[in-house]
């Protein structure tokens, strides 16, 4: 009997896997540059974390935690994002008693109990960073363009900043409320009627075209803004409009999870149908203090690498060629037992000289060895059979001309650094 790898999973295999390193890397650098540092919380957590400090409302606690009882009756729950984690680790560790902002980032797996399509996954994985402790329109328009700087190092043309303000515990209930008695005037099912009761925002993320059609002059927060959140909101569209951002305010965003306060962002892709958020996030003033904290006003974002491969994919970003990864430059052949343990310890000094080496296991003769190497993509193949020994050499051949040299075993390295770049 064989395994099948979950419903709703999938493995990453190289060459392919190269791209989901490749822009863990790319989106983590910016961030690194600006000073975040970088952290790795438990992949499970308190059930209690999340339910608090997401939010019972939201999809995320109500159906998508991977949730159950260990051998000591503890509630555990798979991470299902990674902002609660963190705000969890700065409490633990008193690292808000130091230097504010406290900058971090992150890189790892998630879980949510989703319906699994293209693009959306029941085991996921994130970069994420996160500036706790500050209140200052500058380090949103930092978070932000941290995230623009990581897709464009990517080459990534076809992504669109959307941005929009979801105000603050001053003026958010006044809106709430108008936004409450708009909606209970609609004619809308069951589900969606207590939705408005228990987070109305999130009636305005309903992706259904006919719920959307309904939403014709429906309130918006932008007109409901407190003075201070106005102008907080300024100071954020003009200092990324300053720095060249581009974005478009959409009025109408909010976001998945409760704890978002203030400036909302997300990163949207056109090349991905339905799943079309690359990444997204926001500042949650309120996070803190949900789960039992000081007040610490933060903002991040967190970046789905999946679908960020699939966007990049969806421009052709890759070419034909799958292989991005480190391919093999040298290929060694050894016949005979005392062959291959010679070529072992040749091979450890031509990987420690910087080459990419890889050599023929199982004792295969010289034809299936041969083949071997022409199947790794190298461009040099060193032969050492038992007359090579005995002279302390090795036939050096390469595979594109098939020109073949005999090299002393002590000049291996750099006849090969004449021979390859
Ligand atoms: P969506 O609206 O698509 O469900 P979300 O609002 O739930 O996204 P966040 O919780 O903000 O997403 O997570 C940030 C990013 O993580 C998303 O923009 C997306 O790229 C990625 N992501 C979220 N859920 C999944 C999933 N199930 N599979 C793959 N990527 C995901
Ligand atoms: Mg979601």
């Amino acid at each position: 009997m064989t395994f099948q790898s979950p419903k709703g999973t999938f493995d990453w295999l190289p060459p392919r896997s190269e791209r989901a390193l490749r822009v863990r890397e790319a989106m983590a650098e910016p961030a690194r540059r600006a000073g975040y540092g970088y952290i790795e919380t438990p992949t499970f957590e308190d059930t209690a974390l999340f339910a608090r400090g997401v939010g019972e409302s939201t999809d995320i606690v109500s159906k998508e935690m991977y949730t159950f009882q260990d051998k000591g009756g503890r509630s555990i729950t798979l991470r299902p994002e990674g902002t609660a984690p963190v705000v969890r680790a700065v409490l633990q560790h008193g690292l808000h008693n130091g230097r504010l902002p406290v900058k971090l980032w992150y890189s790892g797996n998630n879980f949510r109990y989703e319906r699994a399509q293209r693009g959306r996954y029941r085991h996921f994985s994130q970069v994420g960073i996160e500036a706790l402790g500050a209140e200052d329109p500058v380090l949103d328009a930092e978070v932000i363009s941290l995230g623009v700087q990581g897709y464009a190092a990517l080459g990534l043309g076809g992504i669109t900043l959307l941005l929009n303000t979801l105000g603050c515990k001053e003026c958010r209930p006044a809106y709430r409320a108008a936004l409450q008695g708009f909606l209970r005037g609609l004619d809308l099912d069951e589900a969606t009627r207590q939705r408005i009761e228990i987070n109305p925002l999130r009636v305005l993320d309903d992706s259904r075209p006919e719920v959307q059609a309904r939403l014709t002059g429906v309130p918006l927060v932008t007109d409901h803004l407190c003075q201070a959140c106005k102008a907080y909101h300024e100071d954020v569209r003009s200092l990324l409009t300053a720095s060249g951002v581009a974005y478009t305010d959409d009025p109408r965003l909010v976001r998945g999870l409760d704890y978002y306060t203030r400036t909302t962002f997300e990163f949207v892709h056109g090349g991905l149908g339905s799943q079309s958020a690359v990444g997204g996030g926001g500042r949650y003033d309120g996070l803190s203090e949900m789960i039992g904290g000081p007040p610490l006003p933060s903002v991040g974002w967190a970046i789905g690498v999946d679908r960020t491969v699939l966007a990049m994919e969806a421009e052709g970003l890759f070419g034909e060629d799958p292989a991005t990864g480190t391919p093999v430059q040298v290929y060694g052949v050894p016949l005979g037992e005392e062959a291959r343990r010679r070529m072992f310890l040749l091979l450890a000094e031509i990987r420690a000289a910087g080459f990419v080496a890889d050599m023929a296991f199982g004792g295969k003769g010289l034809k299936g060895a041969m083949k071997g190497a022409d199947r790794s993509g190298a461009s040099v193949a060193l032969i050492l059979g038992e007359r090579d020994l005995a002279a302390q050499a090795v036939q050096m051949k390469d595979l594109t001309t098939a020109e073949q040299t005999e090299v002393p075993l002590a000049q291996v390295v750099e006849a090969l650094k004449g021979k390859i770049q």
